[in-house]
């Protein structure tokens, strides 16, 4: 990656402009070592920052997962297909607060050097080749009927030292594609990274961590944006103070999502 750090770096130097700004001019410029395999690529606009072998590489969800977790429906694939709800057990046992979830890839390689581009390399043009996939996956059908799109907030702290919130740079594209508007329909408390607790403690470390905002109208369907999900713990809090906060109904977007060790071949 650290060649990536260097492009931005010098497109910073070079054209005095913004991080991303700056990159984005300079992998125009210059051949752009692909994010996966680090192969140079032709200079000019790239998908995804990935050469074509590594975009062939990238995985995407069953179809016929659960339409709540995205986790694999096992048994009869006919029966899962056509069940009517096409919810899992666990799911079904405990329903989560939003009524769909869709994610456009597993968190696999090379998506997870994707993602570690929009999140750590600043890149935040992937959001907009992220929102086109999901765009291009769900045929933006899902979204017909909703009303806002709102990014999963960053707490300020972190906001403040990323400079930009990932889940916003892919909720803002989608959301002009779906002709839809983009509002920050929620705040964030600071607390513990959630990767770094274990799935116990994540439910835990989330309790009113979310609030909504006055831009939250009462009755609106809401489209909610993240770029990764693991455990689905962020999403639910998330989700759950929408409702809380007069919103009708929740559909959850996100980027990836990590698939289970059982689900890996
Ligand atoms: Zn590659
Ligand atoms: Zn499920």
């Amino acid at each position: 990656m650290g060649i990536h750090l260097q492009l931005r770096e010098l497109g910073q130097r070079v054209y005095g402009c913004a991080p991303q700004l700056a990159y984005r001019v300079m992998a125009l410029l210059l051949p752009f070592p692909c994010l996966g395999c680090g192969t140079l690529l032709e200079p000019g606009p790239t998908h995804l920052g990935l050469c074509i072998g590594c975009r062939h590489l990238l995985s995407r969800p069953r179809v016929g997962a659960c339409r709540l977790c995205m986790r694999p429906l096992y048994g009869d694939p006919n029966l899962a297909a056509t069940a009517p709800e096409r919810h899992c057990g666990a799911c079904r046992s405990n329903p989560p607060p939003y009524e769909r979830m869709v994610a456009a890839f597993d968190y696999a390689p090379p998506m997870t050097a994707v993602i570690h581009g929009l999140k750590a390399l600043g890149l935040d043009f992937l959001g907009s080749d992220l929102a086109s996939e999901i765009a291009t996956s769900y045929h933006l059908g899902l979204l017909r009927g909703c009303d806002v799109v709102t990014p999963i907030p960053l707490a300020w702290s972190r906001q403040w030292r990323r400079r930009y919130n990932q889940a916003a740079a892919i909720a803002l594209p989608l959301a002009e594609m779906a002709n839809l508007p983009m509002r920050a329909l929620l705040t964030r408390r600071s607390r513990p990274k959630q990767a770094r607790l274990s799935r116990r403690h994540r439910l835990g470390n989330l309790d009113g961590a979310f609030s909504p905002t006055p831009e939250l109208a009462k009755g609106s369907k809401v489209v909610l944006v993240d770029d990764v999900v693991t455990t689905g713990s962020t999403l639910q809090a998330a989700a759950r103070s929408l409702i809380l906060g007069g919103a009708a109904s929740v559909v959850c977007v996100v980027a990836a999502r990590t698939p289970r060790w059982s689900e890996r071949s």
